[in-house]
C-alpha cells in the first residue's frame, strides 16, 4: 500500500510540475548612490562598472524579471562583528579629509564610507529577502568591493568586507550555523580568509591566479586551530580557463561540501577572471561563469534550500563584466542562457 501511495505522490508531483518549474525568483540589489564612491581619476574600480551592468540588464529585458530589493545603510553593530572599532572610527575620520588614500590602491571620496555602508546594507537586505522567502536567491550590484578588507585595515579597493559581515549576519540573525563563502574573484580574498581562518563554521573556498596580488592563498593554508580544514585555497596559473576552473569546482568544492553541508551560500562574485579583464590573466568566459554558478546552485539546492546571495567584487572590463553578470543572473534565475 505504501508503495502505491508513494507511486501516486510521485506521479501527482510530476504532473503538477508547471512548464516553468525551473524558473526561480532572483532578487536584485542596486542603489544609485553606489555610483558616488570615487577612488580617483583613472581608477579601474569606477562607477561605470555598475552603469554597464544595469544598462545591460535593461537592454536584455532581464531587469524587469528580477525582484527589486531596497538597500539601507548597515547598522554599526554588524560591521563591528568583523572589523575593529578603531578601524571603523579611522574610516569615519579619514573620509572627512577626502579625497584621501588609505593605501596606494584604495582612495576615498567624500561619500565613500557612506556608500560602503549602504553596500553592506544591500547585502543584508538580500539575505533578509532570501530568508523571508520573497526570493530564491539574489545578486547585489554594489561597490566598493570588500574581500581584501582586513579587520583593521582597508586594502585593494576594499573598505568594508561585505561578505564577512554577511556571514556573521546569517549566523547571528537567523541562527544558521554553517556558511559557505565561494570566492571566484581572480584575486585571493585575503581579508575574508583572515576573518574566518580559525572558525569551523564559515567555510572559505577561493580560486585565484597565482602568483599574483595579494600574494596570499597558498594551497597549504587550510585554516588554524578549530578552523583547520575549513579554508580551501586553489591557486591556479595564468591562462586558467572555463574547463579547468569547472573541474576544480567539481573535484574540490563539491566533495568538500558533501562533508560540510552548508546552510547558506555566499558568493564573492568577482568577474575579473574573465579573459578580457585588464587586471589579470585568467581566460574565463561569460559561459564559464554560468557553469560555476550552476555548480554552486547544485550545492545550495542540496544542502541550503537553494539559499544563495551573490555580491559583486572585481571585474574591470565593462563589456566582460556586463555579459558575465548577465550570464550569472540568468543562471541564478533558472532562465535560458542567451549571452554573447
Ligand atoms: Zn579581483
Amino acid at each position: 500500500m505504501q508503495h502505491i501511495i508513494g507511486f501516486l505522490l510521485v506521479s501527482l508531483s510530476l504532473f503538477a510540475l508547471p512548464a516553468e518549474a525551473d524558473s526561480l525568483t532572483t532578487g536584485f540589489v542596486y542603489h544609485p548612490d553606489y555610483l558616488l564612491h570615487d577612488p580617483g581619476a583613472g581608477h579601474p574600480e569606477r562607477p561605470a562598472r555598475l552603469e554597464a551592468i544595469v544598462s545591460r540588464l535593461q537592454q536584455r529585458s532581464l531587469l524587469d524579471t528580477l525582484h527589486t530589493i531596497n538597500a539601507q545603510s548597515v547598522d554599526h553593530a554588524w560591521l563591528a562583528e568583523v572589523h575593529t572599532e578603531a578601524y571603523l572610527s579611522h574610516l569615519e575620520q579619514a573620509v572627512k579629509n577626502a579625497p584621501v588614500h588609505l593605501d596606494p590602491d584604495t582612495g576615498l571620496s567624500s561619500d565613500s564610507v557612506r556608500v560602503a555602508k549602504l553596500a553592506s546594507g544591500g547585502v543584508l537586505a538580500a539575505i533578509d529577502a532570501v530568508m523571508a522567502g520573497d526570493v530564491d536567491n539574489a545578486f547585489v550590484a554594489q561597490r566598493p568591493p570588500g574581500h581584501h578588507a582586513l579587520p583593521d585595515r582597508a586594502m585593494g579597493f576594499c573598505l568594508i568586507n561585505h561578505v564577512a559581515v554577511a556571514a556573521r549576519y546569517v549566523q547571528k540573525k537567523y541562527g544558521l550555523r554553517r556558511i559557505l563563502i565561494v570566492d571566484w574573484d581572480v584575486h585571493h580574498g585575503n581579508g575574508t580568509e583572515h576573518m574566518f581562518y580559525a572558525d569551523p563554521s564559515v567555510f572559505y573556498f577561493s580560486t585565484h591566479q597565482s602568483p599574483y596580488y595579494p600574494g596570499t592563498g597558498a594551497a597549504t593554508d587550510t585554516g588554524s586551530g578549530d578552523g583547520i580544514g575549513f579554508t580551501l585555497n586553489v591557486p591556479l596559473p595564468a591562462g586558467t580557463g572555463d574547463a579547468n576552473l569547472m573541474r576544480v569546482f567539481e573535484t574540490k568544492l563539491v566533495p568538500a561540501m558533501e562533508a560540510f553541508q552548508p546552510e547558506f551560500v555566499l558568493i564573492s562574485a568577482g568577474f575579473d577572471a574573465h579573459r578580457d579583464d585588464p587586471l589579470a590573466a585568467f581566460e574565463l568566459t561569460a559561459e564559464g561563469y554560468s557553469e560555476l554558478t550552476r555548480i554552486v546552485m547544485e550545492i545550495a539546492a542540496k544542502f541550503a534550500r537553494g539559499r544563495i546571495v551573490s555580491l559583486l567584487e572585481g571585474g574591470y572590463d565593462l563589456d566582460a563584466l556586463a555579459s558575465s553578470v548577465e550570464a550569472h543572473i540568468r543562471t541564478l534565475s533558472g532562465g535560458p542562457e542567451e549571452t554573447n
